[in-house]
């Protein structure tokens, strides 16, 4: 599949040297508005957007007038907490004239790879989309050290892009795609319009094609390609300098596609297929049986009892009345608040737990039947 408006929903990534002018340090607001007309387009067509984008620590340095050239962490972070200001502004103010909104979040890598925050993110995140917001995500910089943080928003953005299962990530840059060589320093380095396995081969044409305000070069964008098709996400590279770049995706633009082989539904249930350790054990009752066998979620009301020792995002078993196991699923509630709202209507969640959880136990998406036919032949996926 490579046609942007065939997707669901879609992950951009904004590198800093499209949105500031190298030279000024001033946003490129013209452009960030023919973007932001861009993902009205979508939306209007139905697809979710959500902006991975860069530029804090670009717009901020020359606002504080810091030197060209590397900076120190400290000087980074305080660059980034006067940019990111300005950036959010920006966003807000360009999506606002085709009547958007912008909801602004900042991760630290644990955000994208602790189970519990993981979970936390793509709660919000995914309540974002629902109220029709576009997220604008950002490494939280001012945060982040050495240690924990991504450095590069590339990866950060494949990694989003599979913790909200999005069908593809675009990755909009200075340069067109991927070349047999670096194509600055190579006159005969040819384009590659489609990349269908990340082969040694492949990571070897990456070189090192970074900016003085772009921190990931080829190589972090071909690390983000592995975490995103393992996990069924495509990805596409594309320039993102002239006016309207995703319309020039649209349009059949020079770029590279990165296609994933299976779907993130698929990517992920095939994951929760290849589990080992179970939790523990949800029985549940006839009702819910046939629901789950429509395709639907499972709900605290068809749950007869709990057992076992399991917290949220852990995977568990769920068993008929006769304890015959019939699925598997990654539960949204830990032990202790799945056995107090077991056998109630999801409204009463609220004032038995005294917090407002998920109206779902295991949610469809987390869910495999176990006849459903699910390849577990390849499971190392991101998840
Ligand atoms: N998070 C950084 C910023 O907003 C950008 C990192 C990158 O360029 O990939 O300045």
């Amino acid at each position: 599949m490579r046609d942007l408006s065939a997707f669901r929903r879609i992950v951009i990534k904004i590198g800093s040297a499209t949105l500031v002018d190298a030279k000024t340090g001033e946003l490129r607001t013209k452009w960030l508005d023919s973007l932001a007309a861009d993902i009205k387009g979508l939306t209007t067509n139905k697809t979710e957007i959500l902006v991975v984008s860069s530029g804090a620590i670009s717009l901020g340095r020359y606002r504080i007038n810091l030197p060209s050239g590397s900076l120190k962490l400290e000087e980074n972070q305080a660059a980034a907490a006067v940019g990111q200001i300005a950036l959010a502004q920006a966003w807000t103010s360009s999506l606002a004239k085709h009547d958007l909104i912008a909801g602004q979040i900042l991760l630290t890598r644990a955000d994208t790879e602790e189970r519990r925050r993981y979970l936390n993110a793509r709660a919000t995140i995914s309540t974002l989309l629902g109220f029709d917001a576009i997220p604008i995500i950002n490494e939280n910089d001012t945060i982040a050290t050495a240690e924990i943080r991504y450095g590069d928003n590339d990866r950060l953005a494949a990694r989003v892009a599979t913790m909200i299962s999005a069908d593809c990530l675009v990755l909009l840059s200075d340069i067109d795609g991927l070349y047999t060589a670096p194509p600055g320093k190579n006159p005969d380095a040819i384009h590659i319009p489609v990349v269908e396995r990340l082969t040694p081969q492949i990571e070897a044409m990456a070189g090192n094609a970074g900016t003085e305000n772009a921190r990931g070069g080829m190589t972090t964008k071909i690390e983000a390609a592995k975490i995103a098709t393992a996990a069924g996400t495509t990805m596409v590279i594309a320039n993102g300098r002239d006016l309207h770049p995703l319309q020039n995706i649209l349009d059949g633009g020079k770029c590279t596609w990165f296609t994933a082989r299976s779907t993130p539904v698929t990517a992920r249930k095939r994951w929760i297929s290849g589990q080992l350790q179970i939790g523990g054990q949800i029985v549940v009752d006839a009702g819910a049986i046939g629901a789950l066998k429509k395709g639907k979620s499972l709900l605290p009301a068809g749950i007869r009892s709990v057992s076992g020792s399991f917290k949220r995002g852990d995977l568990v078993s769920i068993c008929g009345p006769d304890s015959e196991e019939i699925a598997r699923g990654l539960t949204a509630y830990d032990r202790e608040d799945a056995v107090k709202i077991a056998g109630r209507n999801s409204r009463e969640i609220e004032a038995i737990l005294g917090y407002s959880g998920r109206t779902e136990l295991i949610h469809r998406d987390d869910l495999v039947m176990n006849d459903d036919q699910v390849d577990t032949a390849d499971h190392l996926v991101t998840n």
